[in-house]
């Protein structure tokens, strides 16, 4: 016997149009990461009405899961309009912030309006100076950690989400026990989207290639060895990301789930939406 659930998956999946979608609000930002792939352009950001329109025309099309993320969504001054128009329109919400506004009142806010299912926010490291190299602003990773506590009091399910570098591979236990202790899950997710150096005129856009140059290979059981003889960054990440493993599940790869949905590449995902957003097109252009 199929659930409504299952039937309206097998009705989308037959359609090629997607269950989910994820919505960049805004390329804006209040911080300024190393790394970032989705940097302000210049371009012109969509108005209200043409997001408003775009939720209509998603909500057509029966997807349930819409993801609302940036830049930083939280920094749109209309971002509690289109949360709101989200959940009229039937979306289950799922958003995606670096957490540096929710305060008290912002987390009490977001639990009225959006009522998401989930937030993820992204953590780089467990100490200050680790987070804070990467997202070049002082005290964001109080802030993340505040962020949570607010988002837990309102009983919102809160996602941290880590993409491994090279800084922050030696901190993944400590990442995790502060999840742990903080009531929230953390996905480490070793895919990362480098783009050549669009943050240049921000510091730390050289640092960004070198973690790139060294990313932790994980998911690939990498054993080299380092210029000088001694472990490879690459090795060293993978000892990191197996202790973690032997804490969480006693062995696996870095690309399965854990049995709490703690750890995820995120890979997978992220190949859905696309492969669903280009069914979208197709459904919009009439094609197919
Ligand atoms: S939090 Fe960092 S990675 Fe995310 S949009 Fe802002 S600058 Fe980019």
């Amino acid at each position: 016997m199929e659930t409504a659930l299952q039937k309206l998956v097998t009705k989308n999946w037959n359609r090629a149009v997607p269950m989910s979608a994820l919505f960049e609000l805004t390329f804006v930002c209040n911080h300024a990461c190393s790394f970032c792939y989705n940097c302000p352009t210049g371009q012109k950001e969509m108005t209200t009405a043409e997001i408003f329109e775009a939720l209509r025309k998603l909500a057509d099309f029966n997807v349930l899961y819409l993801t609302l993320t940036g830049g930083e969504p939280l920094v749109r001054k209309d971002f509690f309009e289109i949360a709101r128009r989200a959940r009229e329109l039937g979306f289950a919400l799922r958003i995606y912030t670096n957490g540096y506004l929710i305060d008290e009142a912002m987390a009490k806010r977001i639990k009225e309006i959006a009522n998401p299912i989930e937030m993820e926010i992204s953590i780089h490291g467990a100490k200050p100076e680790t987070h804070e190299r990467l997202t070049c602003v002082p005290g964001s990773l109080q802030r993340v950690i505040d962020a949570v506590k607010h988002l837990r009091a309102q009983g919102i399910k809160v996602n941290l989400k880590c993409p491994m570098t090279c800084d922050n591979q030696e901190e993944v236990l400590d990442m995790y026990r502060l999840a742990q202790s903080l009531e929230a899950n953390i996905i480490f997710d070793p895919v990362f989207t480098p783009v050549a150096a669009q943050r240049g005129e921000h510091q730390g856009a050289e640092g960004a290639q070198d973690d790139v140059a060294h990313l932790p290979r994980a998911d690939r059981g990498a054993q080299g060895r380092g210029r000088d003889g001694g472990p490879s960054a690459d090795a060293e990440g993978s000892r990191a990301v197996g202790r973690l493993l032997q804490l969480l599940h006693g062995g696996g790869r870095a690309s399965d789930r854990g049995p709490a949905g703690l750890l995820s590449s995120g890979g997978q995902e992220r190949r859905v939406q696309v492969e669903g957003l280009r069914g979208l097109e197709s459904e919009d252009r009439g094609v197919g």
